[in-house]
């Protein structure tokens, strides 16, 4: 079959590799209808996560068709169009069952597909075939009347966006949002707070297509570098991956309040304002969410019509064009079949 491989910074190459095949009971292949690419993606690709090497199958955001099912699967069929989460879970471990399904207890810590070694060596979206290790637990059914297309990023980044605002707005109803963006998930979170009842949402950035999105998403912008404090507000986004994003999420938390951190802070230590965070009683968030717990929610909400998720793509490219528009990627790229 035809895969994808990120061979490192500025160099991709599809590869005809073997295809999966199903070797146990609750598995299922599933063929990629529509691949987005992750925030993260976006990094790799810019040559700005080199902890992650190179040299493996790329993409983990997908919508994709059930090919073919194991022994027990019983939830799904062939023809079934699905989320496959990014991430690997059982489903039945303590964890799973706690909703936890980022840290499954049968898988290793980042076991995910699109980063190698790293997520446990699953492969990629971006190639025919994926292969399921626990399908009834890891696919989700799409809703009729969704494109794949435009529900790409409901494996990762949307479930992503959803944590940093939806259940602190059901703990604080109308309260007003910080943002402050630098990729994908800042945009859906604004979608997504607005959809949960904020009174308000605020987003800075300094990247002039993401914040005219912003605005006409229905944000209040603000252009530039992130200030130093602003607000403050009862929740707060950090949806960018630079210490001066995360310092002004953190020090723009209002008393009691909650700071959710999406980015990735490579290094031993991060320096942190502890003692105004003492002083606030904040809470501060991060970690990998756990988006097969949330992917449910994501749908209804775009089912409902309350989010339209497309609205953030940047771009949709055919299979065929894929790694051009790989090399130089936008905010949020979509490669669809
Ligand atoms: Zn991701
Ligand atoms: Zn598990």
């Amino acid at each position: 079959m035809r895969e994808l491989t990120y061979v490192g910074p500025g160099k991709l190459e599809w590869r005809e590799v073997a295809a999966p095949k199903i070797d146990g009971a609750g598995q299922a292949l599933v063929r990629p209808l529509a691949v987005a690419t992750c925030d993260l993606d976006t990094l790799l690709l810019r040559g700005e996560a080199p902890m992650f090497g190179g040299g493996f199958p790329l993409g983990h955001e997908s919508v994709g068709v059930v090919v073919e099912v194991g022994d027990g699967v019983t939830a799904f069929k062939a023809g079934d169009r699905v989320v496959p989460s990014f991430q690997i879970s059982c489903g039945s471990c303590d964890r799973c069952r706690r909703g936890l399904t980022g840290n499954c207890e049968r898988v290793r810590g980042t076991g995910m597909y699109g980063i190698g070694a790293l997520g446990g060596n699953f492969g990629g979206a971006l190639s025919d075939l994926m292969k399921i290790p626990y399908a009834d637990a890891m696919l989700v059914a799409m809703p009729d009347g969704l494109a794949a297309a435009d529900m790409a990023s409901a494996a990762d980044n949307i479930p992503d966006a959803w944590r940093t605002v939806a259940p602190m707005l059901r703990d604080n109803p109308g309260a007003p949002v910080l943002i402050v963006g630098g990729g994908s998930i800042g945009l859906y979170a604004i979608q997504i707070a607005l959809a949960c009842g904020a009174s308000r949402v605020d987003y800075v950035d300094d990247n002039s297509g993401r914040l005219k999105l912003a605005s006409e998403l229905g944000a209040s912008v603000r252009e530039g570098p992130p200030p130093k404090k602003t607000g403050p507000y009862p929740i707060t986004v950090a949806a960018c991956a630079t210490q001066a994003g995360m310092l002004c999420a953190i020090r723009s938390t209002a008393p009691g309040g909650v700071c959710t951190n999406c980015g990735i802070h490579p290094g031993e230590t991060t320096p942190m304002p502890l003692f105004d965070m003492y002083i606030t009683g904040m809470t501060f968030v991060t970690g990998r969410g756990h988006p097969r717990t949330v992917i449910p929610e994501v749908l209804e909400l775009a089912r409902a019509g309350k989010i339209q998720p497309a609205l953030v793509t940047s771009q949709v490219v055919s299979w065929d064009d894929a790694i051009p528009a790989l090399l130089d990627p936008p905010t949020k790229l979509v490669i669809a079949r």
